[in-house]
């Protein structure tokens, strides 16, 4: 019974490719680190990681990883609430709160399941949600599940968030939801200014710290600690799958109402398996050693300086960034494609975006960069840009 859906599935896969669109897979065969090696037996400098803190491959990590093993097995088998929950699943909710100054988190198997699941519990049609067009997919979806009235505001622009806040006044519940950091262009969301205008028109606000918490603000603590408001968002989202370890796990955390309420009624929380004891262990371990010392966000932030200044220096158009991430502007999208396939023969791993993942003649090289980078990684890289940008007239 196949037959008719083949047929049309491979023209579709057809399409996909003869676009240009077709997504291939780079397998690699080493831990996640700043030296990875390919199937191919390359050896590669990986820019295009979220490992944002260097901790993938860190042994304390694996340590306490193989040590929860020990202690409380493998898997769970079960959701929450009826026995997937460890004495460690309940002390890393208890640190993350802590981490971000708020009363208490839910863990969740993802942050795509954080975001999928937060809006429907707490909002239905009398309430607005208020949202950035740049938001994350996840968000997206997670406002589709729910029956709030959806009002859209232009990225990051304060002007059209107002509008959309005016337009919404009349609803009993405003929430406005934004991303810490837009992972495309590395900006980071001006929160002083959202707050500013939550204040005026009584609104609440979610943040999504994926890409910017561990990364953001002097210790890490993200876009609240950036502009000093911390305790002053309603809701965080965020994941463990980025600069936290980058294993696999998401989380909501914020006032503990909120929490409580999810526990009851977030779907993928009462629906879906427990994060193994391993990962919740590695997690803890993580969160103490992120109250004991900056050094990695030192770290971060003195690689993002230096990288940003030579890269401005050699003469490359990059977007400003308070984040890791820095976009190489280039326009164009052929050219982005070659240009990051000449890098990768530099042995520099790196990617290139275009439309439609980005605006149409926006295309970009995306660099991520990492405490696990050192110097010479950096100096590789910007080496191999500047030679294969003047070969390409992208530089002088
Ligand atoms: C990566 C990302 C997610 C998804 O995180 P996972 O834990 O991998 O599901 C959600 N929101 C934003 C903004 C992200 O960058």
């Amino acid at each position: 019974m196949y037959g008719k859906m083949q047929e049309f599935l491979q023209k579709e896969l057809a399409d996909i490719r003869e676009a240009g669109l077709y997504k291939e897979e780079r397998v690699i065969v080493s831990p996640q680190q700043a030296e990875i090696k390919l199937n191919t037996g390359k050896e590669v400098i990986n820019f295009c990681a979220n490992n944002y803190l260097g901790l993938s491959n860190h042994p304390k990590l694996i340590q306490a990883a193989k040590d929860a093993m020990d202690t409380h097995g493998f898997g769970m088998s079960s959701v929450r609430f009826i026995c997937g929950t460890t004495d460690l699943h309940k002390t890393l909710e208890q640190k993350i709160a802590e981490f971000f100054g708020t009363e208490d988190t839910i863990l969740y198997a993802a942050a795509f399941d954080a975001n999928g699941g937060v809006f429907e519990p707490l909002l239905n049609e009398q309430d607005a949600i208020i949202s950035d067009s740049l938001n994350h997919a996840s968000i997206i979806d997670g406002v589709r599940l729910c029956k709030a009235q959806r009002f859209r505001y232009e990225n990051a622009n304060m002007e059209s968030l107002e509008e959309q806040l005016i337009a919404a006044k009349e609803c009993r519940f405003k929430l406005i939801v934004t991303d810490g950091v837009f992972s495309m262009d590395g900006n980071v969301a001006p929160m002083d200014k959202i707050n500013e205008l939550a204040k005026k028109y009584d609104a609440m606000i979610m943040v999504d710290e994926c890409h910017s918490a561990g990364v953001v603000g002097q210790t890490g603590r993200g876009v609240t600690e950036l502009f000093n408001i911390r305790g002053e968002v309603d809701i965080i989202t965020g994941t463990l799958g980025k600069a936290f370890g980058g294993a696999i796990g998401g989380f909501t955390t914020g006032h503990k109402e909120i929490i409580q309420l999810l526990r009851q009624r977030s779907r993928p929380y009462l629906f879906s398996n427990s994060v193994l004891p391993a990962v919740v262990n590695a997690g803890i371990k993580m969160f103490d050693m992120m109250s004991e010392t900056t050094e990695l966000q030192d770290k971060l932030h003195e690689n993002t300086d230096y990288f940003l200044g030579k890269m401005k220096a050699a003469g490359f158009d990059i977007k400003p960034t308070k984040s890791a991430i820095c976009a190489v502007m280039l326009y164009d999208a052929k050219l982005s494609q070659v240009m990051a396939s000449k890098l990768l023969e530099e042995g520099i791993y790196v990617i290139g975006f275009y439309y439609p993942v980005v605006a149409k003649g926006l295309a970009r090289i995306r660099v991520q960069i990492s405490a696990g980078h050192d110097r010479k990684h950096l100096d590789k890289c910007i080496d191999a840009f500047t030679k294969v940008g003047k070969e390409l007239g992208v530089i002088k």
